[in-house]
């Protein structure tokens, strides 16, 4: 049961359970051949007893609590003991979430460093959280300035919680991919150059998400994720290298495989040399991902931004759909060009009227749902009305193709085609 559920009355909260049971029971958590967590956490600070009380009892032994601190107006996670355990006076938990380093890649130094953080200022723990890309920090209430001059000494900040840009998340896209198409990593940190404020100061409607994929392969699962998604991808066909082409050949590539692969029938072999046709590539990587690197991304390589990924949202979860389809890249050097003409779009015009129209704890794509995807682009993005109807009508081949369409969005006779269509594929996957 979660804290907001236990009622009200405090006349029928349970009662707090017996020293001796939560003991047993937190013993009876070490035992066993595997590593215990309760073991773990006995060699730190953290109460373990008011854990133990909590499943002893089958609710939270957390409520809800707020910490404030001169200068940090986003990025601390509070509890405190709650009521029922009648724990006086109750005790606080605060937690601090850090910016950390692009790709999650940290120096054994810096690691070394957050260790002395969480010893020195909270009860010793640390949480890596994979998907968000946030290092959450344990710390003790007074210490929580304390923590944050430590931060900002060793180059970190703590922000990301609440109503802000959370922890922007990129790809590791150069550092270890050769598909990268752009770097990930330079346009994470370029991001927060340009946005730091959103990501320190509480001022919107609900949490902003930015994360940066490298390929269309997207292996951040961005598309789903994230509010406004950038996605490395190129102009026409992949690029082909006949010489590395015929060494995957005789090494047992099978061009037949390679051109039935194709989703789109872009792929052609005349029995000598392979052909593909840009126009209908719609840059899904599977002959890349086969032969490379005989085939790669196309040279002329640009960004494609998305909006209004989300898992957990009022109206369900939901793919981002093309908003920008394709901004140039020239060479590497032109990214922050590149991605200044997306802020220009995202920052300077969708952001301030979602700020004005979004209803409270609304993403903004159920903002997109709410109001039609058509007046989205043409009074949010403010695109002309000629390039907003090209955007709506486009086909799965077509640059502005919005691949996002979500159960909840479509029609009455899409949803009965669409579980349809999925009962046939789950018949043959049988
Ligand atoms: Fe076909 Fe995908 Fe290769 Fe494009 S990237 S040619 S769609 S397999």
């Amino acid at each position: 049961m979660a804290s907001e559920e236990l009622p009200i009355d405090p006349s029928l909260w349970p009662e707090p359970p017996p020293k001796e049971k939560v003991e047993e029971y937190l013993a009876e958590l070490e035992k066993g051949p595997w590593p215990s967590h309760v073991t773990e956490l006995k060699k730190t600070k953290y109460p373990v007893y008011i854990y133990g009380m909590g499943l002893v009892a089958g609710v939270t032994p957390w409520a809800t609590s707020a910490a404030k601190a001169p200068g940090i107006y986003s990025g601390v996670l509070s509890r405190m003991s709650h009521p029922w355990t009648r724990i006086n006076p109750p005790i606080f938990e605060d937690h601090a979430r850090v910016l950390i380093p692009s790709a999650q890649v940290f120096t054994t130094t810096l690691l070394r460093f957050l260790i002395e953080a969480s010893r020195r200022y909270g009860w010793g723990l640390m949480q890596f959280i994979g998907g968000t890309g946030d290092v959450v920090l344990n710390v003790v209430r007074e210490k929580l300035i304390e923590l944050d001059v430590f931060l900002r000494r060793i180059g970190l900040d703590i922000g990301g919680s609440g109503d802000v840009m959370r922890n922007t998340v990129s790809c590791p896209g150069p550092l270890l991919c050769p598909y990268a198409i752009y770097d990930t990593l330079k346009a994470r940190d370029f991001t927060y150059s340009c946005l730091i404020d959103w990501a320190t100061y509480p001022q919107f409607p609900y949490k902003i998400k930015f994360k940066y994929s490298g390929c269309p392969i997207d292996c951040l699962k961005a598309q789903a994720r994230a509010d406004y998604v950038v996605i490395g991808t190129w102009r026409g066909a992949p690029d082909i290298d006949n010489e590395r082409l015929k060494q995957w050949i005789e090494e047992g590539g099978d061009v037949e495989e390679l051109v039935k692969s194709c989703p789109t029938g872009a792929i052609s072999w005349d029995g000598s040399r392979l052909n593909i046709d840009g126009s209908k590539c719609v840059k899904c990587m599977e002959c890349i991902r086969r032969t490379y690197p005989a085939i790669k991304p196309g040279r002329e390589k640009g960004l494609t931004v998305l909006v209004g990924g989300t898992i957990k949202s009022r109206t369900g979860p939901k793919l981002a759909k093309v908003l920008i389809p394709f901004i140039p890249l020239p060479s590497p050097d032109k990214l922050e060009e590149a991605l200044m003409t997306m802020f220009q779009v995202i920052r300077d015009r969708i952001v301030p009227k979602w700020d004005e129209e979004g209803w409270r704890r609304e993403r903004i794509g159920d903002t997109l749902i709410r109001v039609t995807w058509h007046r989205f682009l043409s009074d949010f993005a403010k695109f002309d009305p000629d390039l907003a109807a090209k955007i709506t009508k486009a086909k799965p081949t077509e640059p502005y193709y919005t691949y996002g369409i979500t159960f909840f969005n479509m029609s009455e006779e899409q949803k009965k085609k669409y579980l349809e269509d999925l009962e046939k594929a789950m018949e043959s996957w049988q």
